[in-house]
């Protein structure tokens, strides 16, 4: 065995154990450093990957090694090869979609449940990760003032899915099966769902999962005069021809802080239908949720009362590392009697009892992470009043970016600025054809692709609209004049092209 005698070779085989206490230690503040040195250097690279599709192919060898290598030659590919094609969503000048924050105590909370790396399908297989899970949630819960009924005290309670399309999605089955079960002359194929044109898809994945007839899948749609919100009148009367057809209205999604645009729809008037209809009321929040632990933005979930089901991202704007979507509903018998199996293998005396949760029995997958400890290191190592000033912080800045833009008049702001989301476009020369659509969408492509911000674009009425999304953890001040001023050069560039 020739490779045996090279020394290279004999270095390699100092291979890393399975788990040994003190290879993690050496090892893990290696990669603690790595990603030290990444946040300390983050801005000097593209915001938006610049690789082309299949470079990575090009460049990696196509199986695995046989024999173990060191992890300087990993950390060595990681930066020179996996770095170029990974977009920088912790960096200060990403403004695109919405945010995805990342923070100290995340990123420890994420190492942490990495570290026990339990399995929490039932209170048994780790007391502590169900129990505090339970906990966090009401302490996430008062935070944001949800009523009582949401509280793990009464018959309802929080659990920690992983995004807010599974949040929706085992909502969606709970109210299908509750509204089944109390009418059994009620066939699957005359339920129907009710959300508007700016719903999020994932409550269209919902139904496709749930089985729900596509034609039953009712979008409504909204205008610029509401400012996109759902309009309770279009939903009473939508209502009202579909049950006098003999269909079966049983499921409401309202959303605080719309992806396209942050709309609010109307709580209050939205809940009062679905009551009257005996609808679930599912309210999702996964981006503006966050806003809504301080007190000057809380009135936007006035309302909330009324709603089953509430859902907010805290990976998505408060400092908790992907992933983690808080979802309450108010009676958590209904998520249970449509997602509990209860198989021989995994019987124990405390589930039988019914002493305890078991949240395998509400979500979809049976295993499940550690999360809860994530959530719990964001709360205790910021505190509330730090959370909020953090959120004024971002509103503060897009306020900012607003007034900057108002103060071109080329440009224009086309939707009002609820959140920290600014929509706005580039006024097309009197004469454009397409109503400024490419100038748009050239201008996204120019600023992109100068790797130095990345930004995302919706379409609103018809309308191609660029989207500044201020939310990153290292986003400050400086950061929004040179996007602005980048903005402000390439749109003029564009112009005095377009004018040639
Ligand atoms: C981001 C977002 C979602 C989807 O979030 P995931 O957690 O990725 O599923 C759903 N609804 C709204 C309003 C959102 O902003």
């Amino acid at each position: 065995m020739g490779e045996n005698c090279n020394g290279e070779d004999m270095k390699q085989r100092v291979a890393l154990k399975p788990m040994d206490a003190e290879q993690l230690r050496e090892y893990g503040h290696k990669v603690v450093d790595f990603v030290a040195d990444y946040y300390k250097s983050i801005e000097s690279f593209p915001v938006l990957s610049q690789v082309k599709p299949g470079y990575l192919k090009e460049i990696l060898p196509q199986s695995a090694p046989n024999h173990p290598e060191p992890l300087e030659d990993v950390l060595n590919d990681l930066q020179h090869k996996i770095v170029p094609g990974v977009t920088h969503w912790q960096s200060p000048n990403y403004f695109a979609y919405f945010p995805s924050n990342s923070s100290t105590a995340g990123f420890l909370g994420e190492m942490l449940s990495a570290g026990f790396n339990i399995v929490g399908f039932s209170w048994l297989t780790s007391p502590a990760a169900t129990e505090l899970e339970v906990i966090v949630m009401d302490w996430l819960a008062k935070m944001l003032k949800l009523p009582e009924q949401f509280l793990s005290s009464g018959n309802g309670g929080g659990v920690i899915q992983g995004t807010a399309s599974e949040a929706v999605l085992v909502a969606l089955l709970a109210a299908r099966d509750r509204t089944l079960r109390r009418d059994e002359s009620v066939g699957i194929d005359r339920l129907v769902v009710y959300g508007s044109d700016q719903t999020h898809s994932a409550l269209k994945k919902a139904c496709q999962i749930a089985g729900i007839h596509p034609k039953n899948c009712r979008l409504l749609p909204t205008s610029s005069s509401t400012n996109y919100a759902l309009n309770p009148k279009v939903l009473c009367e939508t209502i009202s021809e579909d049950s006098r057809t003999g269909l079966c209205p049983f499921f409401l999604c309202a959303t605080v802080g719309t992806t396209s645009s942050t709309a609010v729809d109307p709580l209050p008037a939205l809940g009062k239908i679905a009551k009257d209809s005996k609808m679930w009321f599912h309210v999702d929040a996964a981006y503006a949720g966050s806003a809504c632990i301080c007190p000057e933005y809380r009135h936007y979930l006035d309302g909330v009362e009324e709603a089953d089901s509430f859902n907010m991202n805290a990976h998505k704007w408060l400092l908790t590392n992907f992933d983690c979507s808080a979802l309450w509903v108010k009676d958590s018998n209904s998520l249970v009697q449509a997602l509990s199996t209860n198989p021989e293998f995994l019987k124990n005396k405390v589930s039988e009892e019914r002493l305890v949760i078991d949240y395998k029995d509400w979500q979809v997958p049976l295993g499940r992470r550690f999360r809860s400890l994530k959530l719990w290191m964001v709360m205790r190592l910021y505190g509330s009043e730090n959370l909020q000033n953090y959120i004024r912080g971002h509103i503060k800045l897009a306020e900012y970016f607003e007034q900057l833009l108002v103060g071109d008049p080329r440009f224009k702001v086309v939707a009002p600025r609820t959140f920290a989301l600014v929509c706005f476009r580039l006024e097309a020369p009197k004469n454009s054809p397409d109503n400024g659509e490419k100038l748009n969408r050239d201008l996204l492509e120019a600023v992109n692709s100068s790797g130095d911000i990345f930004l995302s674009h919706t379409v609103l009425s018809g309308q191609f609209i660029l989207r500044v999304a201020v939310g990153a953890p290292l986003t400050e001040e400086r950061h929004i004049k040179a996007a602005w001023k980048l903005l402000q050069e390439k749109a003029t560039l564009l112009l005095e092209q377009d004018a040639l």
